[in-house]
């Protein structure tokens, strides 16, 4: 194994509660990585050799982004929606179900390559822990093999079966809830860690969504939730009640849903990148932040609501829109993420974490927003990289 040594770094993110509160930053630290790990921490000037080095020249060092909500396994794109969307009209031909008849058509190979081709942006992006979700498959076979999928490109795998109630099923949404809880599970558990649910009027409604949570609970998958996108959703407080990791998009929240956030371990994961891409409000992180809640920013990476994969444009839109400061937005992009899916060794600088870490190509992570859409990925170390 080969160690290397980042040195001169101008600016180093630790979001370590040991050094200090939030991003916990250093100046004119370097760190040294061996075998996956971070290995060592210190002032430049101290740092160790090592069998590499890499000179920092003064940039900006951050963990890598932990991107807690994505859906890259599908086939096709809904450019065209998007683009009748943002000309104000209407388009009805189907939405997620387009997605799910495509998918459905498409050969396992053909989604790996799919997901793999979103995986690579985003690493290119700096993102070096993706969650992946199924949910286009809508049957027990075509499940199971979204997750077999997702399980080639990430450990953190959800079972999405409950995304959307499928056409062969509009009108016996209770049997699609039998099935979801039952063969679609069974097929579906030992490739997921995650269960997560769609929690929204035309979707499925609380009691469904504690029946398809407590199903999965009980074979040993972590909860989730979608709530709240579209309007105020029992979802929220639903989640609370049972432990789930986190609860996203929390866009319309009543003031119980956010007292009932603020003083739970559920994470509210804001995807600031869908009421981008779909002209909403946005949802209000500061009433979030201060009722003491712990929020996370994803992508949602989708092709209907939310088709970017990019961290760095989350933050930007984050701060201009959701008014979170630079550093709440990139500690919640990066420890956040990390607590939305119940993680300690990422989304933190400090001395046996994983080897994530990214060097911008700035003097401060400031520039994530303050320049939004430029490059500013200079290089990425991953646990995970080859
Ligand atoms: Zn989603």
């Amino acid at each position: 194994m080969t160690s290397t040594l980042i040195d001169n770094i101008g600016l180093l993110v630790t979001n370590d509660p040991q050094v200090g509160t939030g991003t916990a930053e250093r100046e004119s630290a370097a760190l040294v990585l061996d075998g996956g790990i971070i290995r060592w921490i210190g002032d430049s000037r101290d740092a160790p050799a090592a069998d590499e080095r890499v000179d920092a020249a003064g940039r900006c060092v951050i963990p890598g982004f932990v991107d807690s909500h994505s859906h890259l396994v599908f086939a096709g794109d809904r450019a065209d929606e998007f683009e009748y969307r943002m000309a104000g009209r209407s388009y009805s031909a189907g939405g997620i179900r387009r997605t799910v008849a495509a998918t459905r058509e498409a050969s396992s190979g053909a989604l790996l390559a799919n997901a793999r081709r979103l995986v690579a942006e985003m690493r290119a992006q700096g993102t070096t822990t993706v969650e992946v979700k199924s949910g286009y498959g809508l049957t027990v076979s075509d499940e199971a093999r979204s997750l077999e999928v997702a399980g080639q490109v990430t450990s953190e795998t959800t079972f999405l079966g409950a995304h959307v109630v499928p056409p062969e099923f509009a009108d016996d949404v209770a049997a699609y809830v039998d099935l979801v809880t039952g063969d679609m599970l069974t097929a579906c558990a030992p490739f997921a860690r995650w269960i997560d649910v769609f929690c929204e009027a035309g979707a499925f409604d609380v009691d469904q969504a504690r029946a398809i949570l407590v199903a999965g609970q009980s074979r040993g998958l972590g909860a989730r939730m979608h709530a709240a996108q579209l309007g105020e959703s029992a979802g929220v407080q639903l989640a609370v009640e049972l432990d789930a990791a986190s609860v996203d998009h929390c866009t319309f929240l009543s003031g119980a849903d956010v007292d009932a956030l603020g003083g739970s371990s559920t994470v509210a994961t804001l995807l600031p990148g869908v009421e981008f891409s779909t002209r909403q409000p946005y949802p209000d992180a500061r009433r979030l932040i201060a009722a003491g809640a712990t929020v996370a920013i994803a992508s949602d990476c989708n092709p209907g609501s939310s088709y970017t994969s990019s961290m760095p444009f989350c933050i930007a839109v984050a701060v201009r829109d959701l008014r979170m400061t630079p550093a709440e937005a990139l500690w919640a992009a990066t420890a956040g993420g990390a607590q939305a899916l119940r993680r300690n060794d990422i989304g933190v600088i400090a001395v046996g974490k994983r080897a994530d870490v990214v060097i911008l190509d700035a003097p401060t992570y400031v520039h994530l927003a303050y320049r939004p859409g430029v490059p500013l990925i200079h290089r990425v170390f991953s646990h995970d990289a080859p």
